[in-house]
């Protein structure tokens, strides 16, 4: 099972509108650009059979960045698969009136001519706790507040037997709480920074984030420009087109950044031939392995220094990804003989590592070092690397370390500056 989140944005956001495909077949909100968001997904099929595999469309509100895509699922639907098989709708009453006279202003007469609803449409009005069995899926329509508008939020029992809500456009209110209560998965709508009549916000969101961590995953959705700055800083931040796995235990880890940070790493692929060798004007650093992720270890590139006359004299390794094992460890680890270490060997080789992680979309790297050792400080400052905190190893994390060392600096290196 999978879930695709097609956009985490709303109207006046460069991130594309809320809408997700869940497997391939079904739509949730497909909202203006949602259908170029759902070609981007699968290059390999031609674009009209993406579309056609579409055979469930929940509606949540009648607000362009919610519906106004539906024409073109429509047209392509009627044109293709609908000859044999129905497309089933769901969405607040009034579904059908309004999807026809969006067809109408939308697309050609000839085409708005062959779009036969009655004929080629299962179409559901949702009213608060109607349930309705489609294929192995059951959904629940739960009516939210969205202020003037009608808004319908639909659980969705999986296969699994995991439940998989989405909001649409709400402010907190009983039956949101609802929702969140009896959901595995939310995507809840989190617009703006500060409390609005319409819709649910970023700060409270993140509160709530905290207090039903372990008991649901709440995923930040339709965040506004503010909203999302404020919090990309704060949470692992979903992205548009990211895929989520709902057979794993926790399909994607939002929790906050700080204690500990998400390990971006499941889903890295490493890419051995790309970073099998590099000659520096200094030195060679040569793969000697990669680290597929493990436990709290994240994945990471290996790699022998050389002398550019071939003698070895050290390793370094990269980790790609944040974790609790970053904040205390750091990203970059290496050992170098000691007559190296006030040579350029170092920097050019953290340099290289900061071009790889930023392959890997990386914008920040910690380092952790020794208060003790002045070469690791010298080169964190040469580096522009700024000591973000000291950090004392009790009993019970010194098994971070093999050193003695009780405590230790955490520099943050912004990568790409
Ligand atoms: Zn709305
Ligand atoms: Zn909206």
């Amino acid at each position: 099972m999978k879930l695709t989140i097609l956009g985490t944005g709303c109207a006046w956001t460069k991130r594309e509108c809320a809408s997700y495909l869940l497997n391939d077949n079904i739509m949730i909100d497909p909202g203006y650009g949602s259908v170029k968001q759902l070609l981007k997904t699968n290059d390999q099929l031609l674009h009209h059979e993406k579309i056609e595999t579409i055979d469930l469309v929940l509606i949540t509100h009648f607000h362009s960045d919610h519906y106004f895509d539906m024409p073109y699922i429509l047209q392509k639907e009627a044109t293709g698969k609908l000859k044999n098989k129905k497309l089933t709708i769901i969405g607040p009453p009034g579904v059908k009136q309004k999807l026809d006279m969006l067809c109408q202003l939308a697309i050609s007469k000839h085409s708005y001519d062959k779009i036969d609803m009655d004929k080629y449409c299962n179409i559901y009005e949702a009213s608060d706790g109607k349930e309705i069995d489609f294929q192995n899926y059951h959904i629940k329509c739960v009516l939210l507040d969205h202020r003037d508008t009608v808004n319908y939020g639909y659980m969705i029992k999986l296969p699994n037997g995991k439940i998989l809500s989405f909001t649409g456009d709400t402010t907190n209110c009983d039956n949101m709480m609802y929702m969140v209560n009896n959901s595995d998965i939310i995507l809840l709508n989190m617009a703006n920074t500060k409390k609005d009549r319409a819709h649910y916000n970023i700060i409270d969101g993140i509160e709530l984030m905290k207090q039903y961590k372990g008991r649901c995953i709440i995923i930040p959705a339709h965040m506004t420009s503010e909203s999302y700055d404020y919090a990309k800083t704060r949470i692992n931040i979903p992205k548009d087109l990211m895929q989520l796995d709902l057979d794993k235990d926790v399909p994607y880890d939002f929790e906050l950044k700080e204690k500990p940070i998400l390990n971006v790493a499941q889903d890295i692929m490493l890419d051995e031939k790309r970073f099998a060798e590099f000659k520096l004007p200094h030195c060679i650093l040569k793969l000697r392995e990669t680290i597929s992720s493990k436990g709290i270890s994240l994945p990471a590139y290996c790699y022998d220094i050389y002398t550019t006359r071939h003698k070895l004299i050290g390793t370094i390794s990269v980790s790609i990804g944040y974790n609790v094992e970053s904040t205390y460890v750091g990203n970059i680890l290496y050992t170098l003989n000691e007559e190296y270490l006030d040579k350029p060997i170092l920097y050019e080789s953290f340099i290289q590592m900061s071009k790889i992680a930023q392959s890997h979309n990386m914008d920040t790297l910690y380092i952790s070092t020794s208060p003790k050792d002045k070469y690791a400080k010298n080169l964190c400052i040469q580096l522009g690397a700024k000591l973000k905190e000291m950090r004392y190893f009790s009993e019970r994390n010194r098994i971070w370390y093999n050193l003695n060392d009780q405590e230790r600096c955490i520099w943050t290196w912004k990568i790409g500056e």
